[in-house]
């Protein structure tokens, strides 16, 4: 157990750290990026994500705001979606302000810094913290993606934090919790060691399109009608922390249905035109 941030730290609570991307979507402030840039290098934090930018990144007014966290700035990687900036992913958790309609598993800051040792521990594992516009925050679409949300509890009459000041809170809360957990002695997501690695975010997104194509053939959701059937899909298996064997036998079985389905409509076709 470290209790100090004098004392020398393991190698392993840096890999843990180097783990941890930051990813802001479509930032519209340039000050915001150099902002998240400073606030990531105080807590040991260098992975930065930009996803569709809405302003420049690279220039004066970011570089000013980083004050020596200039080269998080120069190495943030932009993204034409969040879908690319985490797709090597196993546990991505949104900031949000807000409440959403749909409620999904939600994490206090200090919970999902106590959580965050454990998802980190498997050797492929890869953590986002995904933050929203300035002016708009996270799209529906953009949570549903997310495993779970984080909500900085602020005053619930004005709720929403700077956006720097809301990546400053959770990478703290982060750091905290690295600094606290026995990085030897980490557990895996279940308590016990576990056989197959975590699926990444791409695997997911790809079965969740392989899952919606296959209901649609097989007339069970209905694109024109969809009510919220995909989203409580995702919140499902997004809850179950699936691993890359099952995610494997999920998409086998999708595999052998969509041929069943298949077969179906030839033999319906010849009979048809028999
Ligand atoms: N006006 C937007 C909020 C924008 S703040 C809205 O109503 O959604 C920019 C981003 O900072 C948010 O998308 C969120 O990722 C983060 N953020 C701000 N306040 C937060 C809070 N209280 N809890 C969690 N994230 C917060």
């Amino acid at each position: 157990m470290i209790d100090s941030p004098f004392v020398p730290q393991p190698r392993a609570l840096f890999i843990m750290l180097d783990k941890l991307r930051i990813v802001l979507i479509g930032t519209s402030h340039p000050g915001n990026i150099g902002g998240t840039a400073r606030a990531m290098h105080n807590m040991g934090l260098a992975d930065l994500a930009l996803v569709a930018p809405r302003c420049e990144v690279y220039g004066s007014e970011s570089h000013a705001r980083a004050s020596g966290a200039d080269a998080l700035v120069s190495n943030a990687r932009v993204h034409a979606t969040l879908e690319e900036a985490v797709s090597d992913c196993t546990f991505v958790v949104g900031a949000s302000a807000r409440v959403r309609h749909l409620p999904w598993p939600m994490l206090t800051p200090r919970a999902l810094g106590e959580r965050l040792p454990r998802e980190c521990a498997p050797e492929n594992a890869r953590a986002a913290l995904v933050f929203g516009r300035e002016d708009s925050g996270m799209t529906n679409g953009e949570l549903q993606r997310c495993h779970a949300h984080v909500h900085i509890p602020t005053n619930p009459d004005f709720s929403s934090l700077n956006l720097a000041a809301a990546v400053q809170v959770l990478a703290y809360e982060c750091r905290l919790a690295f600094l606290g957990s026995d990085a030897e002695d980490t557990e895996t997501p279940f308590g016990v060691e576990w056989d197959n690695p975590p699926a990444t975010h791409d695997d997911l997104e790809r079965f969740f399109e392989h899952l919606e194509r296959t209901l649609i053939d097989i007339d069970f959701h209905d694109p024109d009608n969809p009510r919220q059937l995909m989203a409580r899909l995702r919140r499902l298996f997004l809850r179950t922390h699936i691993d890359s064997m099952e995610m494997n036998i999920l998409r086998g079985i999708l595999g052998a249905v969509n041929k069943q389905s298949r077969a179906l409509a030839a033999r319906k076709d010849g009979d048809g035109n028999g």
